[in-house]
């Protein structure tokens, strides 16, 4: 009889994973709790309204409609019965393994700061980044009911966090203000709405090259991003944020963008964890003692970013490994290929930090990093709507994507009721 491979997680870990083994002579199952693919480096522009839902997400099933040996199974997993060899959902029966792949991916750290679980909106997810968008645009209509509202900070927001992602959204948000809503909201003094970025290391962009983190800087004040550099979020709540220094900024949207640590599967598995709640792993990314255990992606203990090229190339060496081992051969250490990091400011402004310490910034990166995502995007179709939505906001200034979809829930009325 064939192996079993259960692999949790359809992020970009687990579909790599079962891609390599479409050919293999095992069975395989790939759980997710969603019935899509998430391709979050495009999830603030989701956020921001350049990009709609369904642009950035596949769902599985399409991806594997030639592959006979893999099947997927929608269901969230609570943990797993070692002794029965066991994967256990909340949702249907439970899945027998031969081969465990743990893809599960990461989520949101608050690190302790009060109020920030509560009054901030983390981008993490699919349904965060259309969160965010209703948020934001629900607050421009109600200022432009009552304009009293910006002094009160209705059209400030202060984005959490000077990396890729906060560097990536405050810069997508600056643009959609200035460029779409001030079109949109013309008897709202929109130039009043603010957006300030809060990073606690001394530049934006840590982990880039001085040159990469200048030109984000420069280019995020450019578009009229205010930087709080070297500052600390003391806490959060529904008014605002207050800081180390002690200012308070007063805003009705905070996003969350400091932090993740290992998805809250890694808790309840009773394997050892390190940093952030990461499982650690071997070098061939198996779990100590357990040769039957992998780990792949952002839930890996392995001192490695936690970034989409090392989940792919993690997920595919587990493929390959238990590929290898399906036919007798022995298992191999996992190896690394750093191609290097990118981020975007916005328009014609992006940051690209290159093996060979090739470093490029302004027009050249962006052109390259909207070559690459596109290239790296799931499903042909995906890549087509992202093309057109980009070329589209590129030549007419436009963002189709500003649609309020979910409404909040109805205040009490006010004046008298009837009857
Ligand atoms: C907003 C944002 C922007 C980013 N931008 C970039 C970027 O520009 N470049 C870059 O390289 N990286 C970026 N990253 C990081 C990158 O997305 C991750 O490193 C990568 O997704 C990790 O892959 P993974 O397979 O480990 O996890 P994921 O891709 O997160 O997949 C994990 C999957 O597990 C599922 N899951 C979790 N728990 C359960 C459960 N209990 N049961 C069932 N299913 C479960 C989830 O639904 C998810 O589909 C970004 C991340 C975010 C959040």
């Amino acid at each position: 009889v064939r192996q079993r491979v259960v692999i949790v997680g359809a992020g970009f870990a687990g579909i790599d994973c079962a891609r390599r083994l479409v050919n293999e002579a095992v069975e395989v199952t790939l759980v997710d709790r969603n019935n899509f693919h998430t391709f979050s480096p495009l999830l603030y522009q989701v956020a921001a309204a350049g990009l709609a839902d369904s642009d950035v997400a596949h769902p599985v099933r399409g991806l594997f409609h030639d592959a006979a040996n893999v099947r997927f199974r929608q269901a969230t997993v609570s943990g797993v019965d070692w002794r029965a060899r066991t994967v256990l959902v909340s949702d249907g029966p439970d899945l027998p393994f031969d081969h465990l792949v743990v893809a599960a991916g990461a989520t949101t750290s608050f690190f302790g700061v009060p109020g920030a679980d509560a009054h901030s909106l983390p981008l993490g997810s699919l349904a965060d980044a259309v969160r965010i968008r209703n948020h934001v645009l629900r607050l421009f209509e109600a200022a432009d009911a009552d304009p009293s509202r910006v002094a009160a900070g209705d059209l400030t927001v202060v984005v959490i966090g000077g990396g890729p992602t906060g560097v990536e959204m405050a810069g997508a948000l600056t643009e959609l203000f200035s460029m779409v809503l001030a079109k949109d909201f013309r008897r709202l003094d929109v130039a009043r709405a603010r957006v300030v970025l809060v990073e606690l290391a001394g530049g934006v962009l840590p982990p880039f090259s001085d040159r990469a983190r200048r030109h984000a800087a420069e280019q995020l004040v450019a578009r009229g991003v205010e930087l709080r550099l070297g500052e600390a979020v003391e806490e959060v709540g529904p008014e605002g944020v207050r800081l180390r220094s002690g200012e308070r900024i007063a805003a009705a949207t905070v996003v969350w963008a400091a932090g993740v640590r290992a998805a809250g599967l890694a808790d309840v598995l009773d394997l050892p964890q390190g940093r952030a709640g990461r499982i650690e792993v071997g070098p061939d990314l198996r779990v100590p003692g357990r040769p039957d255990v992998w780990v792949a992606g952002d839930m890996a203990g392995t001192g490695l970013p936690q970034v989409a090229p090392v989940a792919k190339q993690q997920g595919a060496h587990v493929g390959r490994q238990i590929g290898r081992l399906v036919r007798g051969r022995a298992v191999q250490p996992f190896r690394y290929r750093d191609r290097g990091s990118m981020a975007t400011v916005g328009r014609r402004a992006a940051v690209a930090d290159l093996p060979l310490r090739i470093r490029l910034t302004g027009a050249v990166a962006w052109v390259a990093w909207l070559f690459l995502h596109l290239l790296y995007l799931a499903g042909l179709r995906n890549r087509a709507t992202v093309l057109v939505n980009w070329t589209w906001s590129y030549l007419t200034w436009d963002r189709g994507n500003r649609l309020i979809t979910e409404l909040p829930a109805p205040a009490p009325k006010r004046g008298r009721t009837p009857g």
